[in-house]
């Protein structure tokens, strides 16, 4: 049992997990988006990379785990008003997603985890995976960094709701807890969505009963939409626990689950 990231690796490396078999296959998925002033624009793609790798570092005694390389631009286009975003088209995203995953099928792997840590590409990755089983012989599964941890993040909550929508009290605690000098802690300012206190359906934080087409400018000048003033590492901490715990313990489920026709 090994764990691999794939871009630091050797092929002799790769061949000979390959060759060990029953490979889970992790796909980090973030962003490249404005985070307002005080958090960078690489957050979810460092988030989602960091988990990663973590995860498969504690499970390098009993899976075998190979790390691709992070996809670091995804579907962003709320964020498109502020300067420094880069968003991928749907038809894009899903081409590339597509493509990275029929690649590791060809070689063999059988299952891939999409690790995503940014909320805009969920509902895309969702959409495709059933998809993807038809058209190659792997099964593949997302995970959302933010849906998987609801339940710490709702007991370590301070902030009202709207408070942890973007750039706001969760991400810029585990943003703490992985870099802390990434976090320009002097600029960060609460700004609280007014929909979401007014509005029960018209709401960008969950529970949401609607979607609708809403920008980050139509709801906040700074970027943030949230209470990063909330944040601390110690919440961080704990939100990067619960989500590597949580994922390792899905991937060790995903390791005894057979597909269709396997024995
Ligand atoms: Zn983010």
């Amino acid at each position: 049992m090994a764990s691999l990231r794939l871009e630091r690796a050797y092929l002799p490396d790769v061949r000979r997990m390959i060759e060990s078999g029953n490979v889970i296959a992790i796909v980090p998925i973030g962003s490249t988006e404005q985070h307002g002033p005080h958090l960078p624009f690489g957050t979810d793609a460092i988030i989602a990379e960091s988990v990663s790798l973590e995860v498969a570092d504690r499970l390098k005694d009993k899976l075998n785990i190979l790390v691709v390389p992070t996809i670091r631009i995804g579907c962003s286009a709320e964020h498109m008003d502020f300067p420094g975003t880069l968003s991928l088209r749907l038809e894009t995203m899903i081409s590339l997603i597509k493509d990275v995953c029929a690649s590791l099928s060809a070689h063999g792997i059988k299952k891939i985890v999409l690790l995503n840590a940014h909320g805009g590409n969920t509902s895309l990755l969702k959409g495709i995976i059933h998809q993807l089983r038809r058209e190659i012989d792997a099964l593949v599964v997302v995970v959302d960094t933010w849906s998987i941890s609801s339940d710490v993040l709702a007991e370590i909550r301070e902030s009202p709701t709207g408070g942890a929508v973007h750039a706001g009290e969760a991400e810029t605690s585990l943003m703490l807890a992985l870099d802390e000098s990434l976090v320009k802690w002097a600029e960060a300012r609460s700004e609280l969505p007014r929909m979401d206190s007014e509005n029960k359906y018209f709401r960008v934080e969950k529970p949401r009963y609607v979607s609708f087409s809403w920008c980050t400018a139509d709801i906040s000048r700074s970027g943030v939409i949230g209470d990063p003033t909330k944040a601390n590492e110690e919440k961080g901490r704990r939100i990067r626990d619960f989500v590597t715990n949580a994922i390792c313990e899905m991937l060790e489920e995903l390791s005894r689950i057979n597909l269709a026709g396997e024995s």
